[in-house]
């Protein structure tokens, strides 16, 4: 292989490992992305510590550096090796998250795998669900599908911060769509609305440790921020094919 070859097939393999790196962020769905690895839609996620997204300091000003390597580094980690650690030589072992999730969800004596499984799937959704330039009114098929649902963007907006301040304690805000629409939902602890055969778009995580180094007791102002600025209304829309 001549030099220039080599270097042809070189660029031509980066270029094949972008565009899947572009599908894994984007998922399946309504994009057209059929044909990318299935492996990345958020109900497969399978065990182990998924890459984030972007890089730590990325969601600066409104979720800082700080924030991300204690939540990510530490608490999503946490849930995530436990998990591991639970389904150790179990018949859960070889399951993907939700699998897990779904089979433990109604059974007492495996509530601390439910848990942490579930943490483990949800905090790997939070991550893709923000990005650096998001929020704000959604454009396209999901901001019809919003004004549709709401009457309008604002109405949303409304909706999914009051379900986020409202939470008592722990837990989280979620928008999902199940067959009459898109809706606003919140869930206590670990729960998640894929134990409930709901399908969801985008979450808040309202843990205290999701806030409190930037906001300490001001979950309103982070709320507003994750809405105004940094919900990914892509990653959104690519899982309206499945609603
Ligand atoms: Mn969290």
């Amino acid at each position: 292989m001549s030099e220039q070859t080599a270097q042809l097939e070189l660029s031509r393999r980066t270029f094949i490992l972008g565009a899947l790196g572009g599908c894994a962020l984007l998922g399946t769905g309504v994009l057209g992305l059929q044909g990318c690895s299935s492996a990345s839609a958020p109900t497969q996620e399978a065990l182990g510590l998924p890459e984030l997204p972007f890089k730590e300091d990325a969601l600066e000003p409104y979720i800082s550096k700080q924030t991300i390597g204690f939540h990510y580094g530490k608490h999503h980690k946490a849930y995530v090796d436990k998990t591991a650690e639970l389904v150790r030589g179990t018949e859960f072992a070889d399951l993907h998250l939700v699998e897990i999730i779904k089979k433990t969800v109604a059974n007492p004596d495996r509530m601390p795998l439910f848990n942490n499984a579930a943490q483990a799937w949800n905090h790997a959704f939070y991550w893709k669900n923000l990005t650096p330039g998001g929020g704000g009114k959604p454009q396209g098929e999901i901001g019809k599908r919003v004004d549709q649902s709401f009457g309008s963007f604002e109405n949303f907006k409304k909706e999914m911060a009051n379900a986020a301040m409202s939470q008592f304690g722990s837990g989280w805000a979620w928008l999902v769509a199940d067959e009459k629409g898109l809706k606003v939902v919140k869930t206590s602890n670990a729960d998640t609305p894929v134990a409930h055969g709901q399908t969801p778009l985008l979450t808040i995580d309202v843990w205290e440790h999701a806030y409190y180094l930037d906001y300490q007791n001001r979950r309103a102002d982070y709320v507003n921020a994750v809405i105004d600025h940094l919900f990914n209304w892509k990653f959104a829309e690519s899982h309206l094919t499945k609603a």
